[in-house]
């Protein structure tokens, strides 16, 4: 028996702080379970009553007889405590704490909240909330509505999961006009002992949900959600809407990977996140809705050929437009299908797809139309389109087309551009009908992400490598720049820091005056690259502080001491001494960027793009959260608008794209073995068809506070 077994499954649930007051939520979570015909004994607990909606109250738990499994408790806050330590004593394992005033209040119900978990701990129980809505299992089986939303819901395979309790009032609601049936619902709430992990954990293995859907405000703990999900959702998809969110105050940021993350704000990297795990993520509940109706009613599609049946030609150009946008492919039908198309349909109408029979089509012909079309190899998914004509009930269309999901195991979904009242009517004379939709972009939105989700459920799962990396030597490194109280590496010892990781850097040296670069100049092989080298310098091209392709030893001694005089004009005259960087010239090869920066809740952010010094002009980057596996490092390098640049245009040589994703998974390597990195970046790394010629040629690397 699994733990959470005793919340979802259990044979004896005690209502503590059950009501006999209509409207309170001790009352309704009460009725709830009686209406919705629990499979179990109920017992109301009120100190106050005798009985209550007509069965026999107790005073406390302890004081019921029978054994009880779950405790949904509704008293006030500052009598939970009591409860649940009676609770304990009395031997239930679940409890679903509805009462709020904890974490979510401030300091004092923080403190509360931690001293309840204690409580649960102590006696080996499991809690759902505080502060939740309650939960249901529809099993029929079980039966169980532990909430006090006014809705009962339908019984069905979607799990839900909603950490706002109000919203989840709304979603049971809405499901219900919709025709969605749950397996479990969970109104989460603060999340103190019961985790969304655990959740996705337990929902893995319950044979009653197909279909996972999430509303998230906060993460937990994305290092943990990672893994898990990423399993689970090649099992069962799972969609997520989580609502968009402003980076806690674009902080200042010195390398260009925070400005990136800073400026284009927002949920990069819960982007990033999701598209590693697999998870689909909808930005409203509508869209959630839309996608839960598609994927929870409908095989996984084979493949993206999407076939269109319609009696209106508007419609049908709507829906192909999104499809196209959104990754679709129109399929092709075969001549066959066309020659029997033809002898069905009236001259005027169109045997391409989408196929368009022309106003007045009959159930008849609709059946027999869309029948031709699912039999058709090229079509992977079928939309069937209906605009009500007059005389025809498009209830009739509907139970033809109905007729033929039993026999064909392809998507099939329908739009019908029809008044409420005719949804209505849908749910009441066909329980369990196939996915309706109002308008086509919907439901070519569901299929997108249906198909989406057949890449990712078919695509291998990417493997971390292990690379043999000098890991000692780089934290050497570090400690040596932690003793001089820096959190700032030089450019010389940020590329040393990326040679211990295998990733190749231009040749260099250091001299410390521009009389120690003339005195150097005669032992250096030319062409050379003189760079300005102090701890404020942070974008060294703007202050004048790059000469390339420097030919000849005396054309280095001028540019060393014109650098010198041009640098230290933009320099205040307490800066530390100025020092120089001699570098190979690194000729041709195209420029890219690998950076790393922390975002404050999701931990580190892998990014790659198109580099050199108008990276943040050209924005052309995509973000990853480590550790990369192989295919996150190609799918990176795939997804940045650039990328035929890489590939070679014109009849270039293409770069050595494999190289170029190793080097993404050790700089990766190095991300995770070394946390007490800030921000990293290489930029550029000038990049080559022959792996042999690959150079990080700049590089910075800021430490965490705390690591100084
Ligand atoms: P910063 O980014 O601080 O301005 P960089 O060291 O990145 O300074 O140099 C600026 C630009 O100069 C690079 O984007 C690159 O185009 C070019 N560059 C720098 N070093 C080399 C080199 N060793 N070989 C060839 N080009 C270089
Ligand atoms: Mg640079």
């Amino acid at each position: 028996m699994h733990p959470l077994d005793s919340i979802f499954k259990p044979q004896a649930i005690a209502v503590v702080g059950a009501s006999r007051r209509p409207g309170s939520i001790g009352r309704e979570v009460l009725h709830n379970l009686i209406e919705f015909n629990f499979h179990g004994k109920v017992f109301p607990v009120n100190p106050k009553a005798d009985f209550i909606h007509s069965i026999k109250a107790f005073p406390t738990v302890s004081a019921i007889p029978d054994p009880v499994d779950l405790a949904i408790i509704v008293v006030p806050r500052q009598e939970v405590p009591a409860v649940v330590a009676d609770c304990g004593k009395k031997g239930v394992k679940g409890l679903v704490v509805i009462t709020a005033g904890f974490s979510e209040t401030g300091e004092e119900g923080r403190r509360l909240e931690v001293e309840l978990n204690q409580t649960v701990e102590r006696y080996g129980m499991r809690m759902i909330g505080p502060n939740c809505m309650g939960i249901i299992n529809a099993d029929p089986e079980v039966q169980m509505d532990a909430t006090f939303a006014p809705t009962l819901p339908l019984s069905g395979h979607i799990a839900f999961m909603s950490q706002s309790g109000a919203l989840g009032v709304a979603i049971l609601n809405m499901a219900r006009q919709l025709d969605i049936g749950f397996s479990i619902f969970v109104s989460m709430g603060n999340k103190a002992n019961v985790s969304g992990e655990d959740l996705l954990l337990y929902l893995e293995d319950d044979p009653n949900t197909e279909l996972i859907l999430m509303y998230l405000e906060s993460f937990g703990n994305p290092r943990q959600f990672m893994p898990i999900a990423r399993r689970i959702s090649k099992r069962k998809p799972i969609l997520v809407v989580k609502s968009g969110r402003t980076l806690a105050g674009a902080r200042a940021a010195s390398s260009h990977t925070g400005a990136l993350v800073a400026r284009q704000g927002m949920d990069i990297a819960l982007d990033a996140l999701l598209e590693q795990t697999g998870v689909i993520r909808v930005n409203t509940v509508e869209e959630l809705f839309d996608l839960a109706l598609g994927f929870s009613k409908n095989p996984v599609p084979r493949g993206n050929r999407l076939g269109i049946l319609t009696n209106a030609g508007g419609p049908a150009i709507m829906a192909t437009d999104t499809a196209i946008s959104l990754g679709l492919t129109m399929g092709k039908l075969s001549e066959r299908t066309r020659t029997a198309l033809r002898r069905l349909l009236p001259a005027e109408a169109s045997i391409q797809n989408p196929v368009d029979m022309t106003p007045k089509p009959d159930r008849t012909k609709y059946e027999a139309c869309a029948r031709l079309m699912l039999e058709d190899e090229g079509i992977d998914s079928l939309l069937v389109v209906s605009v009500p004509p007059i005389m025809v009930s498009a209830m009739d269309i509907i139970s033809g087309i109905e007729e033929l999901r039993r026999q064909f195991p392809k998507p099939i979904l329908g739009v019908v551009m029809a008044p409420e009242g005719f949804f209505q009517e849908l749910n009441e004379q066909r329980p369990n009908h196939m996915a309706i939709y109002h308008f086509p972009e919907s439901a070519v939105r569901a299929l997108a992400a249906m198909e989406r989700y057949r890449q990712w459920r078919e695509q291998p799962v990417g493997e971390v490598r292990a690379f043999e990396v000098n890991h000692p030597a780089a934290e050497t490194l570090l400690d040596a720049v932690r003793r001089e109280e820096r959190n700032q590496l030089t450019a010389p010892e940020a590329l040393s820091l990326l040679e211990c990781y295998g990733i190749p850097v231009a040749r260099s040296r250091v001299a410390s005056s521009p009389d120690a670069v003339a005195a150097l100049a005669s032992e250096l092989s030319f062409p050379v690259v003189l760079k300005a080298i102090a701890p404020d310098i942070v974008h060294k091209t703007e202050v004048g502080g790059v000469v390339t392709d420097i030919r000849t030893p005396e054309e280095l001694i001028s540019a060393a001491r014109q650098m010198n005089e041009e640098v230290s004009a933009h320099r205040q005259d307490a800066s530390p001494p100025l020092r120089f960087q001699l570098q190979e010239f690194v000729r041709g090869g195209r420029e890219v960027i690998i950076g790393m920066t922390q975002d404050p809740s999701l931990g580190p952010l892998i990014m790659f793009g198109l580099g050199g010094v108008y990276v943040e002009t050209l924005k052309d980057v995509v973000f990853r959260v480590p550790p990369l596996t192989d295919l996150d490092a190609q799918e990176m390098i795939r997804q940045i608008r650039g990328y035929p640049l890489l590939e070679g245009v014109r009849g270039e040589a293409p770069i050595d794209l494999k190289a170029l994703a190793e080097m993404l998974q050790r700089f990766s390597q190095l991300v995770e073995d070394l946390p007490e990195i800030a921000e990293i970046e290489i930029n550029p790394f000038l990049v080559f068809p022959d792996v042999a010629e690959f150079r990080a040629v700049d590089a910075r690397v800021r430490l965490a506070d705390g690591a100084v």
